[in-house]
């Protein structure tokens, strides 16, 4: 993509991130990456709702600014995906409440309930928290970015990516969707996942048609180790949301590790005392 249509389509998502709250004040980032291999990206302090197209910044690959405009503080985060992934063109950060929500919750978006999302986005993992523009939050993001298109930040926020702005955005939409369903659907008594053989299968087609290719079986969600699906690169991050939601029958099945465990016990213990 050249540069002036990349500074076109940037403003224009900016906007419709903004107009549907996915991001307030000055929240959120938003950036292309070039034919050429330079980045535009939305500036720092700047609301996204009214940003314009010569407000924007522009850097080589390792984030250096090349014009006087300053770019986001947390380009960090989109020049991980940028290395990781060479297939990815345009990077959408933003705080959409629902999708939020789950990340303060310390919850992934990883349980089976829309055949539709299975499809075309996956599981969307949360990363561990790290203080944003730093390489704690980069480094809890490294090991998903490869085999997700879509990603929480625990007590922050969400990330998509894709081949252009549009895609990127696309995930994101559907994530903060999904997030919003799953929500609604707990008031209504909870969700009812997908059994593994239909989860098999829609894997199976998302394949055939090219939504998402032989990676994204290597998710970090429990749902896809129930399948007999191979994850091909055998190197399948575990997943890293502290607690899972609950089950079609409302039992709710919960993972910790075992220091997770321990420290729960020792606070029980700790409160009882007092
Ligand atoms: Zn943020």
């Amino acid at each position: 993509m050249d540069e002036q249509t990349a500074r076109r389509e940037i403003v224009r998502v900016g906007h419709v991130m903004y107009e549907r709250s996915y991001v307030v004040s000055s929240d959120g980032n938003i950036s292309v990456r070039l034919d050429d291999g330079r980045i535009v990206a939305t500036p720092t302090m700047t609301c996204k709702g009214r940003m314009t197209e010569d407000s924007l910044a522009v850097t080589d690959a390792d984030g250096n600014a090349l014009t006087d405009r300053r770019p986001s503080s947390e380009l960090a985060m989109h020049l991980l995906i940028y290395r990781e992934r060479n297939d990815v063109k345009a990077v959408c950060h933003a705080h959409p409440p629902h999708g939020t929500a789950f990340a303060v919750a310390g919850l992934a978006i990883d349980q089976p309930i829309l055949s539709e999302v299975i499809l075309t986005l996956g599981c969307v993992p949360l990363a561990a928290y790290g203080c944003p523009s730093t390489d704690e939050l980069t480094e809890a993001m490294r090991p998903l970015v490869k085999h997700h298109n879509a990603l929480l930040m625990a007590n922050h926020g969400a990330v998509a990516y894709g081949s252009d702005l549009w895609q990127a955005f696309d995930r994101l939409e559907t994530l903060e969707h999904t997030a919003r369903i799953a929500i609604l659907s707990r008031i209504l008594g909870g969700s009812r996942n997908l059994p593994a053989d239909a989860i098999e299968k829609l894997i199976n087609v998302r394949e055939a048609a090219g939504y998402l290719g032989e990676g994204a079986r290597c998710q970090a969600c429990g749902y896809l180790h129930e399948t007999q699906i191979a994850c091909p690169s055998g190197d399948r991050p575990q997943p890293t949301s502290y607690h899972s939601e609950s089950s079609a029958n409302g039992a709710g099945k919960i993972a910790l590790t075992r220091e997770e465990l321990v420290e729960l016990l020792a606070q029980a213990v700790g409160r009882s005392e007092q």
